[in-house]
């Protein structure tokens, strides 16, 4: 377990990453480290990712509250709480703004994983969450209805979130991110990228799930709403996470059905939070009026 002094440096480190690879701008973006149970350093508000030292960090509770020290947490700090509520697992999160995944989060869509080694490493997609303005419970909402089960989302209409066991994971998932979107952009001109056959898919996800954890998932969710058994080995207490999911869902994978519910805003009167038919209803009905347009 590093020190909270090596902690300190390393959210150091990463913040002066975020700033000079140019995902973040004025004030934006923060980075946060589980020191305990309901203990975190996070980056203060109201700073340059560029001026962020070690002397400068807020320690700060579960309740989002400063503990010790002058420093405060940005108000986004929500998001991070968010994210380790719901992943007892993890130790560090960063949010960011990176511009090409940022660019298709504001369009409302989010990204399929289209090359091999990315699904090894970041699953077989990084969906789009519902909108939310990112403070208090109410914008950690649409992060903690997904973040159980993928290690990196797209912020409908904002940016991007990554956790990780530790920093430098959260980061290099964070470049794979922005390193997919970059790429999906640059294909645009020659006819988009084209989606991994399913056939293809299917033993990466198993890899994925068993080089992280070196066990096999009970069952994998599957493009298609197929369910696959798994390899016989049995997972232990320790194994209750798995890369792509915990105890994998059916819905381990969105099949874009998050894509439909970008634009909701969660606690709006009269919204309620989507579920999964309902997301799957406003996807058939986005799609029926598409339709109906280019038929009229
Ligand atoms: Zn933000």
């Amino acid at each position: 377990m590093p020190s909270r002094a090596e902690l300190a440096t390393d959210i150091v480190r990463v913040s002066h990453a975020l700033h000079r690879n140019g995902w973040v701008a004025n004030h934006d973006g923060n980075v946060s480290v589980r020191l305990a149970p309901g203990r975190y350093l996070v980056t203060p508000t109201a700073t340059s990712k560029l001026d962020i030292t070690e002397g400068g960090l807020a320690v700060v509770g579960d309740d989002g509250k400063p503990v010790e020290g002058e420093a405060r947490p940005p108000s986004e700090f929500a998001l991070h709480l968010g994210a380790f509520a719901e992943r007892p697992d993890i130790g560090a999160v960063i949010h960011a703004h990176p511009p090409y995944a940022t660019a298709i989060a504001c369009t409302g869509k989010g990204i399929t994983t289209f090359l091999a080694e990315a699904v090894v490493s970041i699953g077989p997609e990084v969906p789009v969450t519902t909108f939310a303005l990112p403070f208090g419970a109410a914008g950690a909402a649409p992060i903690r209805a997904l973040i159980d089960r993928y290690d990196a989302l797209l912020l409908c209409r904002h940016g991007v979130i990554t956790v990780g066991k530790d920093l430098e994971t959260a980061l290099l998932r964070m470049e794979l991110v922005e390193h997919m979107a970059k790429i999906a952009t640059l294909a645009l001109p020659h006819g988009g990228v084209q989606p991994l056959p399913e056939d293809v898919l299917r033993p990466l996800i198993q890899k994925r799930r068993g080089a992280k954890l070196g066990l096999a998932a009970e069952r994998t969710a599957l493009p298609g709403g197929e369910a696959e058994p798994a390899p016989a080995a049995a997972p232990t207490a320790a194994s209750s996470w798995t890369p792509a999911g915990p105890p994998p869902a059916p819905d381990a994978w969105s099949g874009g059905k998050t894509e439909g519910a970008c634009g909701v805003v969660y606690g709006a009167p009269g919204v309620e939070t989507p579920r999964n038919e309902e997301l799957a209803s406003a996807v058939k009905t986005a799609i029926d009026r598409h339709l109906a347009g280019k038929n009229s």
